[in-house]
C-alpha cells in the first residue's frame, strides 16, 4: 500500500490539496458539496454506485511545444481541484509569471502555484534529483509542495540514462535529434524493454539496491565500451538515491485511484500535456520527436483513467510557431524577421536556454493537431508578439514536390520534408494589445486574425493570450466556459 492514498482529495471549494486534507472535508464532503451546489458526497467509486463522475479536461500543446501551456494551466487551475501531468519528464519546461514572479517548472504540474493537488502520472518519467531540487526551490519561494503526488508506476530517470542520452547525441553528430540530454529517451526505452526502475522501487532501499546492481551490470558495459564514459558505482548511487527517496517517499501514491475518486467526488481535474502534438512519438515528425505521447488520447493511459472520463480537449497554439532542436519546419522564417519574432517573444528554451527557431503560423499543421487531439476548442497564445508586424503571413497550404497543393498534413515523411508553405497575408494591427479585456477591445485586424484561424480550422478559439501574466487573456465566451 502506498503511503498517500485517495483520501487526500481536496474538497471542491477548498483552496487546494493540503488545505483540502486538513479542512473538514475528508469525512464531511457531503455537507460542503451540498453547500457549494455541486454533487453531494458519493461512494461512486465503490460497487453499485450510480452517480456520474465529472469529466476531465485535457490541455495539450498543438505545435512543437513551448506554446504557453504552463500559463494556461496555471490560469485554469484557479478553478480546478486536481492538476495532473500525464507524460514526459524534466525535458518539459513551463515558464509561469505569477504575481510579478517567474517560475520555471519541469516536473511539477503548473497547478502547484495555486495550491492544488498535483499529480505526476504513471506515463511520466521522473529524475529524482531534479524533482527534489524543484520541490525544494518552490518551498524556498513560499510555495507549498505538500499537494504533490507521484504515481508509483512512473519510471525513474537514472544517471546512466542521462549519460547515454548525451553520448548518443554526440555520436549521431549531424543527425542528432536535438534532445535536452536529460535522459528521457533512454528511460522510456528501458521502460518499453521492461528493465526500467519505477518510482515505487524507492519505497524499499533493499529492492532499489538490487535493481541498481542488476541494471549497472549491463549499463556499465555499455557506458564504458560503447560510449567511453566512466562506469557508475552501486554504493555511491544507492547513497545518493536514498537521500532523494527520503524526500519523495511520502508523495508516492496510487494516483490512478486518487484521480478516479476525485472525478467521482465532482472535482475538476485538468490533465496537462508536455511538449506538443508534432513531437508525439507515433504521430509527430519522427524521428525528431519526443519519446512519449503528448496527444490528448494519451492523457487517459498516462494518468490511469478511462477515455470516457475526458470530454474537453483544449489545444494550445502560439499565434506563430516555434521549434527547438532539429527537424523539418516548413514555415521557419528566413531572414531578419525571425530574429525579431524571437526577441519579441523571448523565444529561448526554459530547460536548455537554446534559441528557438521561429516561423509563421502553420494552419496545415494546426488542422492536423485539431484532428489528432479531437480538440474541442483552441487557445491562441502570444498574439501580442505579432503586434509589431504590418503584414502577417499565415500558411494555409503546402506545395508538395510534385507541384500539387494540399491543406492536409502529409502522411509521408519525405513529402513533409520537402513541403513549401503557401501563405495568405493578413493585415497586422501595429498597436499594443495593452489591457484588452474582451474581444471588442482588440483592434479589428487582431480580431480578423483570430476569426481567420477559427474559420480555417473549424474550431472555436476559447481563449486568447496577450501577455505572460496570468490575467492577460481575453475569453470571447467567458472564462467559466473554457474548462468548467
Ligand atoms: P509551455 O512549455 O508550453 O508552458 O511554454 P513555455 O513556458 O516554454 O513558453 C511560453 C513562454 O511564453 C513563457 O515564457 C510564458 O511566460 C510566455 N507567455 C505565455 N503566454 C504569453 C503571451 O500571451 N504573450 C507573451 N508575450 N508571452 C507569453
Amino acid at each position: 500500500m502506498f503511503p498517500c492514498q485517495a483520501d487526500d482529495i481536496p474538497t471542491r471549494g477548498s483552496t487546494g490539496g493540503v488545505e483540502g486534507k486538513d479542512a473538514p472535508c475528508g469525512k464531511f464532503r457531503r455537507t460542503l458539496h451540498t453547500r457549494c451546489g455541486r454533487r453531494a458526497r458519493t461512494p461512486a467509486s465503490l460497487p453499485g454506485s450510480k452517480l456520474e463522475p465529472m469529466p476531465a479536461t485535457v490541455i495539450v500543446g498543438a505545435q512543437w511545444g513551448d506554446e504557453g501551456k504552463g500559463k494556461i494551466v496555471d490560469l485554469l487551475a484557479q478553478d480546478s481541484d486536481v492538476v495532473c501531468r500525464y507524460q514526459g519528464g524534466p525535458n518539459a519546461g513551463h515558464t509561469i509569471v505569477s504575481g510579478g514572479e517567474t517560475f520555471k517548472l519541469h516536473h511539477v504540474p503548473s497547478g502547484i502555484l495555486s495550491g492544488k493537488l498535483c499529480v505526476v502520472g504513471a506515463g511520466c518519467v521522473v529524475d529524482p534529483g531534479l524533482l527534489v531540487a524543484e520541490l525544494d526551490g518552490l518551498e524556498e519561494r513560499g510555495i507549498s509542495t505538500a499537494g504533490v503526488r507521484i504515481s508509483g508506476n512512473a519510471h525513474l530517470i537514472m544517471p546512466w540514462h542521462v549519460a547515454i542520452d548525451s553520448a548518443s547525441e554526440r555520436r549521431l553528430g549531424r543527425l542528432q535529434i536535438g534532445t535536452t540530454r536529460r535522459g528521457i529517451g533512454p528511460a522510456y526505452a528501458d521502460k518499453a524493454a521492461r528493465i526500467g526502475i519505477r518510482v515505487q522501487d524507492i519505497l524499499d532501499p533493499k529492492i532499489l539496491r538490487q535493481k541498481f546492481e542488476t541494471a549497472l551490470s549491463e549499463k556499465n558495459v555499455l557506458l564504458e565500451r560503447m560510449h567511453g564514459v566512466e562506469p557508475l558505482e552501486v554504493e555511491e548511487l544507492a547513497e545518493r538515491m536514498e537521500e532523494c527517496a527520503v524526500r519523495l517517499r511520502p508523495s508516492v501514491a496510487d494516483t490512478s485511484l486518487l484521480v478516479d475518486r476525485a472525478l467521482h467526488e465532482g472535482q475538476r481535474v485538468l490533465l496537462e500535456g508536455a511538449q506538443g502534438t508534432l513531437l508525439d512519438l507515433d504521430h509527430g515528425t519522427y524521428p525528431f520527436v519526443t519519446s512519449s505521447n503528448p496527444l490528448a488520447g494519451a492523457a487517459a493511459t498516462g494518468v490511469g483513467i478511462g477515455p470516457t472520463r475526458i470530454d474537453r480537449v483544449l489545444g494550445v497554439a502560439k499565434a506563430y510557431v516555434t521549434r527547438v532542436g532539429e527537424g523539418p519546419f516548413p514555415t521557419e522564417i528566413q531572414g531578419p524577421e525571425e530574429e525579431r519574432v524571437r526577441d519579441l517573444g523571448a523565444e529561448y528554451g526554459t530547460t536548455t536556454g537554446r534559441e528557438r527557431r521561429c516561423g509563421w503560423l502553420d494552419l496545415v499543421a494546426l488542422r492536423f493537431a485539431v484532428r489528432l487531439n479531437g480538440m474541442t476548442s483552441l487557445v491562441l497564445t502570444k498574439l501580442d508578439v505579432l503586434s509589431a508586424f504590418a503584414e502577417i503571413p499565415v500558411c494555409t497550404r503546402y506545395r508538395l514536390p510534385d507541384g500539387s497543393e494540399t491543406a492536409e498534413f502529409p502522411a509521408h515523411q519525405s513529402d513533409f520534408h520537402h513541403a513549401e508553405p503557401v501563405y495568405e497575408s493578413l493585415p497586422g494591427w501595429q498597436a499594443t494589445l495593452g489591457g484588452a479585456e474582451s474581444l471588442a477591445d482588440l483592434p479589428d485586424p487582431a480580431r480578423g486574425y483570430v476569426r481567420f484561424v477559427e474559420e480555417w480550422l473549424g474550431v472555436e478559439v476559447s481563449l486568447i493570450s496577450i501577455g505572460a501574466e496570468r490575467d492577460r487573456v481575453v475569453a470571447p465566451h467567458g472564462l467559466a466556459s473554457v474548462a468548467g
